[in-house]
């Protein structure tokens, strides 16, 4: 038995989480010291599933802002996120961690594809499971997949890494005055107009009565605190 708060979480990743400070790819470093924080969660005996951004490699929306055709642009974005999940399941193996990728989009030869009877067999069983390749679809992003997948696998909450710690009431980095919200309803966060999660994501959380805890994924311990239900970064509740 666990001591946590939760027992089934989806971890929102964003590309750039994995890149640290470089400015583009994935950087070792940093994706071990959030493998292990994963570890940590994991030993607990607290279901994971991840979903991972791709924006460290490659976005739609900029490949169609150069003139790109967006869906293809989006699919090769999709792509990206697929070498993301690839490289975190690789640095989890490495720490006897056991992880799986499923694949949204086909590509049968490197990864299993997303079958969600088998995703929640590989949770019960104690594994990771990395969805890659967003939804599958052009015009969404990976934060849509999160809550897709959360609501899918049945996660009690949808943890979304970023890089700060929270949702402030302006931003901090340009107000020293900008205060963290703690907890805040979904319908106080839209009479805010606060971007937690893109539109798509936030309304199907929203719905589904999700809740979405929004925290930095570069703060030591960060991940373990929001699991075991402390104060840490910004709980969006129903
Ligand atoms: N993407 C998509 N459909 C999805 C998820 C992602 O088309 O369901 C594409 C989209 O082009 C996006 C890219 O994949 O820009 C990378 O995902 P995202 O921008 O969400 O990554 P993050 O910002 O989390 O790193």
């Amino acid at each position: 038995m666990t001591a946590a708060a939760y027992s089934r979480i989806l971890l929102k990743l964003s590309g750039e989480a994995l890149m640290g400070d470089d400015a583009y790819g994935i950087n070792e470093e940093v994706v071990s010291r959030i493998v292990s924080e994963v570890a940590e969660v994991n030993r607990l005996g607290v279901q994971v599933g991840v979903v991972i951004g791709g924006g460290n490699i490659f976005r739609g929306m900029k490949g169609a802002a150069s003139g790109m055709d967006r869906a293809t642009a989006d699919y090769m974005g999709m792509l990206a996120t697929v070498m993301n999940a690839m490289a975190l399941a690789d640095a989890m193996r490495r720490v006897d961690l056991e992880a799986r990728v499923q694949s949204a989009l086909r590509i049968d030869q490197v990864v299993e594809p997303y079958i969600r009877g088998r995703a929640i067999r590989h949770l019960e069983e104690g594994r990771v499971v990395i969805f890659a390749a967003g939804t599958g679809n052009p015009f969404f992003t990976t934060d849509t997949a999160a809550a897709l997948r959360g609501a899918e696998i049945g996660a009690q909450i949808v943890l979304k890494a970023t890089k700060v710690d929270g949702v402030y009431t302006a931003d901090p980095k340009k107000d020293p005055a900008a205060q963290r919200y703690h907890r805040i309803s979904f319908d106080e966060a839209i009479g805010r107009n606060l971007a937690v999660l893109d539109s798509t994501a936030f309304a199907l959380c929203r719905d589904q009565k999700l809740p979405i805890n929004v925290f930095s994924i570069f703060k030591p311990g960060a991940l373990k605190r929001v699991v075991m239900g402390e104060d840490e970064g910004t709980l969006v509740h129903s």
